[in-house]
């Protein structure tokens, strides 16, 4: 998946345009006011980048997938899901129990969508120092105790233990 396949999906569905992508690797488009010409011959030229990015939104990574791409998964998922996500309104003549049965559903697709968002793999870099976001778990162990040396590389506890290093060498935190 490219950047600018992720580019040109999100200038689609600013356009006011739906895409899918049918059992056969197809992308479609449909939209209810005309696209740009340029941005139209644009998303043909990257017809398989798009059909490829909206493919690792909607289908999990294989089992055997490193826990790198199972993590970006869940937070592409998460992001594509909340995207298009509409919060349904109960109709007027709703009980308060119906109501109160949907914002429980509610909650939980939320929550979902939290905990999914929130994965993060046994170790990442960024070079900015910076700490875990408060919540986040390993995909592979589900721990939430991350240590690092510089608060950019951070580390899960469980997967790759601290052995070796002194107290002083190294912070460790409990998301
Ligand atoms: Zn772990």
């Amino acid at each position: 998946m490219t950047a600018a396949s992720l580019s040109i999906i999100t200038r689609l569905r600013e356009a006011g345009a739906t895409l899918t992508r049918s059992d056969d690797g197809r992308v479609r488009f449909s939209s209810p006011t005309s696209i740009p010409a340029d941005l139209l011959a644009e998303a043909r030229q990257h017809r398989e980048g798009i059909a490829a990015a909206l493919a690792a939104a909607a289908l999990p990574p294989r089992p055997d997938a490193t826990p790198e791409t199972i993590a970006a998964w869940a937070e592409r998922a998460a992001a594509y899901a909340l995207d298009g996500y509409e919060a349904p309104e109960p109709p007027p003549d709703w009980s308060e129990a119906e109501s109160e049965r949907l914002q429980s559903l509610m909650r939980k697709m939320a929550d979902g969508y939290l905990r999914a968002a929130l994965r993060r793999p046994p170790s990442w870099w960024c070079a900015e120092a910076h700490r875990p976001t408060p919540g986040a778990t390993c995909t592979f162990c589900g721990g939430a105790r991350w240590w690092s040396r510089d608060r950019c590389g951070w580390y899960c506890a469980t997967c790759h233990p601290s052995d070796g290093l002194t107290d002083t060498e190294f912070e460790e935190v409990r998301a």
